[in-house]
């Protein structure tokens, strides 16, 4: 059979066609509807995890600060900064930006009134492979899974993420301090976001930590702040 011009014409339209759904198929997986987005929230909710079905590998990009890192999400034991920095005087060490940020924040706190200093900061999968491992051994495997990040799975690893401490302390003798409020108040304003608010366990997989602030950029912050969503939803969307 021999098509004629006008055959020919129809099949190069349903060949377009095609294309064109194929193209409109794959907008849509990387761009979740408000219906897609509502079913993806519900799911955080009733888990308390986040289902695996999210533009990112389970094995996540090197270097990238915007990554949803979570249960499900991993960096790679040799991932390391580039650009890690030591905070003066803590003998710790955050990314550059992160770093320029903090001293931005641990200056605006003073202006306020409020001292605040850190205890802990980048850490690599060696040392977090050791503080999980340490945490399990105090509080027992169950407990240790609600406080504290597998290796490969912490946000330390970023080298944007810092434990704040106050005069008073540091960890859980942070939680009630001035300076946990202010850090509640004003961290966004930095570029840093309280990554496990209270009450959000069943959304994040870890207990409130009004300690852990993980930077991200004044844009983000803000954005995270006026979407009311935790970090980790904000990320995932
Ligand atoms: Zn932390």
């Amino acid at each position: 059979m021999t098509l004629s011009p006008k055959g020919l014409w129809i099949g190069a339209l349903l060949v377009a066609g095609l294309a064109g759904m194929l193209i409109a198929t794959a907008g849509a997986l990387s761009a979740p509807s408000p219906l897609q987005l509502r079913a993806h929230l519900a799911g955080i909710a009733r888990d308390g995890l986040p289902p695996a079905r999210t533009p990112y590998p389970e094995q996540l990009p090197c270097g990238d600060i915007l990554v949803p890192i979570d249960k499900q999400h991993e960096l790679a034991p040799d991932c390391v900064p580039n650009d890690l920095v030591e905070l003066a005087g803590l003998g710790l060490y955050l990314r550059a930006d992160a770093a320029a940020a903090f001293a931005a924040l641990t200056a605006g706190a003073s202006r306020d009134g409020y001292s605040i200093s850190a205890s802990s900061a980048y850490r690599s999968y060696a040392t977090q492979e050791a503080t999980f491992a340490w945490w399990t051994e105090q509080l027992g495997p169950e407990e240790a899974e609600r406080t504290s990040a597998r290796a490969g799975h912490s946000e330390h690893q970023l080298g944007t993420t810092i434990d704040l401490c106050a005069p008073a302390g540091c960890l859980e003798s942070f939680s009630a301090t001035p300076e946990a409020a202010w850090v509640a108040a004003h961290s966004w304003e930095y570029g840093f976001v309280v990554s496990y608010p209270n009450e959000r366990e069943a959304v994040t997989g870890y207990v409130g930590e009004a300690w852990h602030v993980r930077y991200v950029g004044v844009d983000v912050a803000v954005r995270v702040r006026e979407s009311g969503l935790t970090l980790h939803e904000y990320l995932l969307r």
